[in-house]
């Protein structure tokens, strides 16, 4: 039995996975990821239709698929938009590094640490 993460954490792992190259590893992330997806699913009342097209599913599926030389479905950025949402990740408006959290935000925009400081430094003239 593989240990039981929460459906952020898989969706993290959806994202992360997505620069690797031990299938073997991806596939055991996997199975953690749908038992998350199947607590998530079961919690909601929700069937197996949506469990399979969870964002997670798809992101990891096209991923297997990637690696073993059949990926065919590529609009991928629906998906992709939920599991950052899901996994609290969101990109810095200025230089659009990942982030975890938004460390400062002005209405819509968000900015990673480092831009903030600079903003803060180029305001009062240093
Ligand atoms: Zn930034």
């Amino acid at each position: 039995m593989p240990d039981t993460i929460t459906l952020r954490q898989a969706a993290r792992d959806a994202l992360d996975v997505q620069d690797a190259c031990n299938l073997s590893g991806v596939a055991h992330s996997f199975l953690q990821a749908v038992q998350a997806v199947n607590a998530e699913m079961r919690d909601r009342g929700e069937g197996t239709e949506w469990r399979n097209n969870h964002p997670i599913i798809r992101l990891y599926v096209d991923k297997l698929a990637s690696m073993a030389g059949v990926q065919g479905w590529t609009d991928l950025s629906g998906a992709y938009a939920e599991c950052r949402e899901i996994a609290g990740r969101t990109h810095c408006a200025t230089c659009g590094q990942t982030m975890e959290r938004p460390a400062v935000t002005s209405g819509a925009a968000s900015v990673c640490d480092r831009c903030a400081d600079e903003a803060t430094r180029d305001a009062e003239g240093r």
